[in-house]
């Protein structure tokens, strides 16, 4: 293996971990579930709740553009994946903005009833397709998920849209947007894609890629905070043409008019709901000025090179033992995750996280390395090898103590 200060010594986005609070002891591999705190959020939070909310009150949806934060932060997120200006809304949650854009891709395909899907898509995608069939009848949408293998096969006239996740959240698998969307529009098919473990990480070029629609999350590569507001984009071709059903007034032509009947605004902003999170977006809004001035293209790249440093790293251990690579070796095929299979995951999972390398567990028995090329080192990657390769040798994963499952694993 190589010196891993050596080649943190070569990294040209070395100098980016200083934009976060990270604690010293800690090897945090788990931004792919929740991202480091930005060492600029504490006082931006600072600032708003004693000068924005404590002193400006209510005016600070004025004075401080609250009003326009959705939009704008929108706009920030955008340039990080490809997207030109207008097309782009920073709002609730994936789920919700789920279902604003799968309701809306049903009323742009009349006559075409199926929500084409992954069967190992992330849950919540499939729920909301099922919480949509039920509420407007098989006739009208369907969710029809399959194995990979039968997507191609499965797209046809009945299609309305297919749904997708760029990169798989269990085994980090990653699709080739650009081909598949293109076979979708052979067919007829608009596309939507999930972009929560993409987003911040791999270079995204949604307009480019004729892509129609997508969400994405805020708290994941993009370091917005626990539970912050996800994004949701709709190319300007689609727009204007449909509602969506959550019919919220901030998504009313005017507001504050406080008419009775709905009335749609032009443009991305008919995609608001309800009043926005103001806290959490500005957390957001705060943590996105960490991509300034770094290229997508930089940051996939050394997403990569510590991706492969870890497999490389481990493969004694793969040819050895009861440990199983559950991602693609070809970089290519990968996304910003290493998903690793044992039969004791959880133990393993456990063990790592007393150790001080923080990863997750998911069902049935992967253990997730994320890596996080804004603040995660080679040195990161070389010690949660060193402390894996002590877990596995010394089956500490069997302690009794790790027996337990909270609730969020
Ligand atoms: C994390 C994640 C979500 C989260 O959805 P929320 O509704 O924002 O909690 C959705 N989809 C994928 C693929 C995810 O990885």
């Amino acid at each position: 293996m190589r010196d891993p200060a050596a080649l943190d010594a070569q990294d040209a986005l070395g100098y980016l971990r200083e934009r976060f609070l990270l604690p010293d002891s800690t090897v945090y591999l788990d931004g792919n579930s929740l991202g480091v705190l930005p060492a600029a959020v504490p006082a931006r939070l600072e600032q708003l709740l004693r000068e924005e909310w404590g002193c400006d009150l209510i005016s600070s949806w004025n004075r401080h553009d609250w009003i326009g934060m959705p939009i704008r932060v929108g706009e920030k997120i955008a340039a990080l994946v490809g997207a030109g200006p207008g097309q782009v809304l920073c709002c609730d949650s994936i789920s919700l903005n789920l279902f604003k854009l799968l309701t809306t891709a049903l009323q742009l395909r009349p006559g075409r009833s199926v929500i084409l899907s992954q069967r190992d898509n992330f849950p919540t995608d499939l729920y909301l397709a099922e919480g949509i069939s039920d509420l407007l009848g098989d006739a009208r949408c369907t969710l029809r998920s399959v194995p990979l293998e039968q997507l191609a096969g499965a797209m046809n006239s009945e299609v309305a849209v297919l749904m997708l996740t760029q990169v798989n959240f269990r085994d980090g698998s990653l699709h080739d947007v650009q081909a598949l969307t293109r076979a979708a529009h052979a067919q007829g098919i608009l596309v939507l894609w999930d972009l929560a473990h993409s987003a911040g990480v791999l270079p995204i070029q949604l307009d480019a890629w004729e892509v129609d629609m997508a969400v994405g999350c805020g708290y994941k590569f993009l370091n917005g905070g626990p539970g912050a507001p996800a994004f949701v984009y709709l190319a300007e071709r689609h727009q204007n043409q449909v509602s969506q059903p959550l019919s919220g007034w901030l998504g009313h032509a005017q507001p504050f008019a406080f008419e009775p009947d709905y009335r749609p605004a032009p443009g991305i902003r008919r995609y608001l709901a309800g009043t926005p999170g103001i806290l959490g977006m500005a957390a957001l809004d705060t943590a996105l000025d960490c991509f300034e001035g770094v290229s997508m293209a930089a940051l996939r790249a050394k997403s990569l090179a510590l991706s492969t440093y870890f497999i490389e790293g481990i493969g004694e251990d793969l040819a050895a033992g009861e440990l199983r690579l559950l991602t693609p070796r070809e970089g290519a095929r990968r996304g910003s995750h290493v998903a690793l299979a044992h039969p004791h995951a959880w133990g393993v999972s456990q063990a790592l996280i007393e150790a001080g390398v923080i990863v997750d567990f998911r069902e049935p028995d992967v253990v997730r390395f994320g890596f996080a090329p804004l603040y995660n080192s080679f040195a990161d990657v070389a010690c949660a090898i060193q402390r894996l390769r002590h877990i596995l040798a010394s089956e500490q994963y069997r302690d009794a103590r790790f027996r337990q499952r909270p609730q969020v694993t």
